[in-house]
């Protein structure tokens, strides 16, 4: 194990001492090396019946270790056994960037931050409770990574009283630590931020926290409103949903099957590193929550990509960390954890403040839910809700929020038993995307009240039209589909193009909430301390791969923890980025 101050923080009181009556804790390591300290401050977690509900736990690292030195260097602790299997199960795929892993039953959150130091220290956005300080380098080596402006960094992440615990390889840095307002014990290897002068903040311009958990309402019972209402009541939240449908999951993400997959582009823009992590948290929620093969399957996802010259050469791409999935199962998932409670046929028509809460009101005046925070997770029935109350809150900031517009999409299905032979024989094993998809051999279960066989259905999509343009027919929609399938996979299109003609195709059909930069809307609706209304909107075509992503960020802004992704990342998904956006690519 790394050394003796670590080792002996690890063994002492200390730890229960310093989390000690909090709701989270949150940790702070500058060299995530080999994993022991994150291992054995999560084994003392689990070991204390006081513990807080969460445990946060940033470990940052240049370079992510191998899951198999990981393995070795806690061989001689059997205790860590167990936690170490858990966490082989997300050691894959650690590009530079934010990785967050979920474990513990979501109660453990650690957020690998691969990188340069000085760089991911600055693209923090919490104040930690504690640092563990532990350069793990030669002291030649230490002067290449640690310089004043590293400290800088490091105190900027500190509240007066964080706690730091110093390996005596950290020794040279005493002087830079104290200059930056760290003070220390006799042993040298303890201490405790605490300037002395007055300690400024300028990162962000407002207090997004809440004072403490309390009642929150989110309005819409889809991708986004239930993971939010999922996210808020692990933290501790009352939630309640509400919805005009008297089901959940009754708008877009009553998709019967979708794709989660990662965003691919030349420049790896803020879409696909914001996909990557949102695909990452996703997966694990289906694994935790789901029934692997029947709601959900980590197939893999092959992506052609068309180049768009005459002989269509294609270049095909393999993610391994994608899936296909039942969103409406996910939703009924995230709606059944303790501390959420749905309200069916509730559609929201304004809110009254009252004191310190917020009143939803019917379309007749009447209360249908009360609470202190209120997320908009309507989609497209935000805005004109929101601008509905503009005087009941004038300081809803509605000019500085995104236009979002409304795609039709429509996608076409059938049963594998009524598929000609050739075309099932020339369907993937796996789900195939592009500019369009297919999703072959997909579970379907008979009505509860059948004796019905279980059937297996394939999907092509999606059909791609704004909605303030007349709707076009479904017949037409399908033929649309069924050419983005011939550009795909065209033999496959031959084969089915008997069922497309013959109307033998099935469709589902809804719109999807669209931002001009296609990024959601995660934040306050309006300029203040401790703001109480928020929007978690405008998901677009990638729900499945955004929507958990978006709640962990505003859970973790409510909460002051730390962010899934970078704090610049996370910027460009801020509600109230203003209007000048580009415009949309007219494809999915
Ligand atoms: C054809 C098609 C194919 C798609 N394929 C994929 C895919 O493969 N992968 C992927 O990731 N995404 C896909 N998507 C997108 C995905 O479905 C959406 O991004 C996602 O479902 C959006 O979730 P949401 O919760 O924001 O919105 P919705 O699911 O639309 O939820 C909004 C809810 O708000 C409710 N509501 C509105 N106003 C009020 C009010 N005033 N009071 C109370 N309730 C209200 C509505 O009833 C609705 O239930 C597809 C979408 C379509 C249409």
């Amino acid at each position: 194990m790394a050394d003796s101050a670590i080792a002996s923080y690890k063994t002492s009181p200390e730890l229960s001492k310093a989390w000690a009556g909090l709701a989270s804790w949150r940790a702070l390591e500058t060299n995530f090396g080999l994993g022991e300290q994150f291992l054995s401050v999560w084994h003392a977690w689990k070991n204390d019946p006081k513990a807080p509900r969460l445990l946060h736990y940033v470990g940052l690292t240049d370079e992510p270790t191998t899951f198999e030195a990981l393995s070795h260097a806690a061989r001689q602790y059997p205790e860590l056994q167990p936690l170490l299997d858990e966490l082989k199960v997300h050691w894959m795929a650690l590009l530079p960037g934010f990785h967050r892993i979920v474990l513990n039953d979501g109660q453990v959150l650690l957020t690998l931050c691969i990188g340069e130091l000085t760089k991911l220290l600055r693209d923090q956005q919490f104040e930690t409770d504690s640092v563990f300080l532990n350069p793990g380098t030669s002291i030649t080596a230490l002067s290449d990574v640690w310089n004043s402006w590293t400290v800088k960094a490091l105190a900027r992440c500190c509240y007066r009283g964080t706690l730091v615990s110093l390996s005596p390889s950290a020794l040279p840095l005493h002087s830079e630590l104290k200059a930056c307002g760290f003070q220390f014990d006799a042993s040298s290897l303890w201490g405790v931020f605490n300037p002395h002068w007055e300690i400024k903040r300028s990162r962000g311009a407002f207090n997004l926290t809440t004072e403490s958990v309390g009642t929150c309402a989110v309005i819409g019972a889809g991708l986004a409103g239930a993971s939010v209402a999922a996210a808020l009541a692990k933290r501790g939240w009352q939630v309640q949903v509400l919805d005009t449908a008297p089901l959940s999951a009754a708008g877009a993400s009553g998709l019967p099957v979708g794709l989660v997959v990662p965003h691919v582009s030349v420049d790896d823009c803020a879409q696909s590193r914001l996909s990557r992590s949102g695909v990452r948290l996703m997966l694990q929620q289906a694994r935790h929550l789901l029934r692997r093969g029947q709601d959900w399957a980590d197939t893999g996802v092959l992506e052609k990509q068309l180049d768009g010259t005459q002989d269509m050469a294609q270049t095909a791409i393999f993610h391994q960390q994608a899936a296909w999935l039942k969103p409406t199962q996910l939703v009924r998932a995230w709606l059944a954890q303790t501390g959420v409670r749905f309200t069916g046929q509730a559609e929201v028509a304004s809110l009254k403040k009252q004191s310190n809460e917020w009143l939803l009101l019917d379309g007749e005046g009447r209360e249908i839910g009360r609470a202190q925070q209120v997320v908009f997770a309507n989609a497209g029935g935000a805005l004109p809700l929101l601008e509905a109350m503009q005087a009941e809150e004038p300081r809803l900031n509605l000019n500085r929020l995104p236009p979002v517009h409304g795609m039709r999409g429509l996608l076409s299905w059938g049963l594998h038993a009524s598929a000609p032979e050739a075309a099932n024989a020339n369907f993937p094993t796996l789900p195939v995307n592009g500019s369009g998809s297919v999703i072959p051999w997909i579970p379907i279960e008979p009505e509860s009240n059948s004796n019905a066989a279980s059937e297996q259905a394939w999907y092509v999509g999606s059909s791609y039209q704004v909605d303030k343009q007349p709707e076009l027919a479904d017949a037409v929609n399908h033929l649309a589909n069924l050419e983005r399938l011939k550009q795909l996979m065209p033999e496959l299109g031959e084969n089915l193009t008997p069922v497309f003609q013959s109307e033998q195709v099935q469709h589902w059909k809804n719109t999807r909430c669209v931002t001009l930069d296609r990024l959601p809307l995660v934040g306050p609706l309006y300029e203040a301390d401790h703001p109480s209304l928020w929007i978690c909107a405008g998901m677009g075509s990638r729900g499945m791969s955004f929507s958990v992503l978006c709640a962990e960020l505003l859970a973790a802004q409510w909460g002051n923890e730390p962010l899934p992704v970078g704090a610049a990342l996370a910027r460009s998904l801020f509600s109230l980025r203003g209007r000048g956006q580009q415009a949309p690519n007219p494809q999915d």
